[in-house]
């Protein structure tokens, strides 16, 4: 890794200074691209119908299959406050190492861009298209404030809900009008009741997209978007429900009409593979790095690697870049991203991720031990 680590850092430090959003890392996807295919990887670009996503493989194709992932997409205003160039970064990484290493081993290296972790859900969609399939291992790093073994994500969707009642003039003829925002607002009034006993992890944060025209017009349309969190999917299928329930009981005594919809990709929620995430924390300690287990009661939002950890064995462990009082998607973090603190957590990672590789490729009863752990978990509805 030493003598690969300049032009790695140049291209991570490339990434953040030309950062792109969701789905419009063209320049990132092709860079990141060029890089594989210099080193004789086969690059497949605008897999899954999405134009910045890409795979690039090496190997002989029999044997287990591992999955390096690459995020690079970046945030509005800030850059690179995620830092996803440092994944792009190790998991490039990684990927040379490793075929250095192993030019002539039995079974497939594959790198898999994934576009649009921010806003869009690159990897759950990537899932849908079989890009996945076949895959035994799913391995990244997220940089971070903690040095976490395992990420607490959990399942999140985002639904519509849509109040119609009927316009009228508020003093003209105020009898005739049937509120759609009074409904809305008593659905506000509703869910902060039902908030109260979700479990732990469960979460309904809502906003109004549509509250009215006019102070002279009774609204008769009123629309407000909910983002629904869920420890595990069918906590979230709960949470759902619950929404669901008090909309149409807020419609029913509001005389109101109302239509509640799904209007974002769905987050299934992370299910860590502790096998492969304990041997990743064996690797990177040996470059001074500890990785403990999650704060419990803290979750960190969601993400679409929890698409991919339901169906097949995968890691997202944090290696921090900074403090445990500091937060990503801030200034600060964006800055650390191009800085010598991502630098170290970058190099460190690509190392510990390429051996996790590696023993997946060379030790059959690991990838085994993950698959089982994984149907373990799944049967648990963990
Ligand atoms: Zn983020
Ligand atoms: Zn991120």
């Amino acid at each position: 890794m030493a003598e690969r680590a300049p032009r790695l850092w140049d291209v991570a430090r490339d990434l953040h200074r030309h950062p792109e959003l969701a789905f419009e890392e063209h320049r990132s996807a092709a860079l990141l691209g060029k890089e594989l295919e210099a080193e004789g990887f086969t690059v497949e670009r605008g897999v899954a119908g999405l134009e910045t996503a890409f795979t690039a493989r090496a190997g002989k194709g029999d044997g287990p299959c591992v999955a390096l992932l690459l995020e690079y997409d970046a945030l509005p205003g800030i850059g690179h406050a995620c830092g996803h160039n440092l994944i792009a970064g190790a998991g490039l990484g990684a990927a040379l190492a490793l075929r250095d290493a192993l030019p002539d081993i039995d079974g497939t290296l594959l790198v898999v861009g994934t576009p649009a972790e921010e806003g869009g859900g690159g990897k759950a969609i990537e899932v849908e298209a079989g890009v996945f399939d076949g895959v035994d291992a799913a391995l990244m790093f997220h940089p971070g404030v903690h040095s976490w073994t395992s990420a607490p994500l959990t399942a999140q969707v985002q639904y519509r809900v849509a109040f119609r009642g009927r316009a009228a003039h508020p003093t003209g003829n105020p009898t005739e009008g049937l509120d759609a925002l009074a409904a809305l607002i008593q659905l506000f009034q509703t869910l902060a009741v039902v908030q109260r006993r979700l479990p732990e992890g469960s979460h309904i944060q809502g906003i109004i997209t549509d509250g009215g025209r006019a102070t002279n017009i009774v609204p008769e349309y009123a629309e407000g978007r909910f983002g629904l969190r869920g420890l595990t999917g069918a906590l979230l299928d709960e949470v759902i429900a619950e929404l669901t329930r008090a909309a149409e009981g807020v419609a029913l005594a509001t005389g109101t009409g109302v239509d509640v919809a799904q209007v974002s990709t769905r987050y299934a929620h992370f299910r860590n593979s502790d096998v492969l995430s304990e041997t990743f924390a064996a690797h990177l300690a040996r470059a001074g790095i500890t990785v403990g287990e999650p704060t419990p009661g803290v979750y960190l939002g969601s993400s679409d690697i929890g698409n991919v950890s339901v169906r097949v064995p995968a890691i997202h462990p944090f290696v921090a870049i900074l403090g445990p009082d500091e937060s990503d998607h801030t200034p600060r973090f964006a800055e650390a991203a191009g800085g010598p603190a991502g630098r170290t957590a970058m190099l460190a990672s690509a190392e510990a991720l390429a051996c996790t590789a590696a023993d997946v490729l060379l030790c059959p009863d690991l990838g085994a031990r993950a698959w089982t752990e994984l149907r373990a978990k799944e049967a648990a509805g963990r």
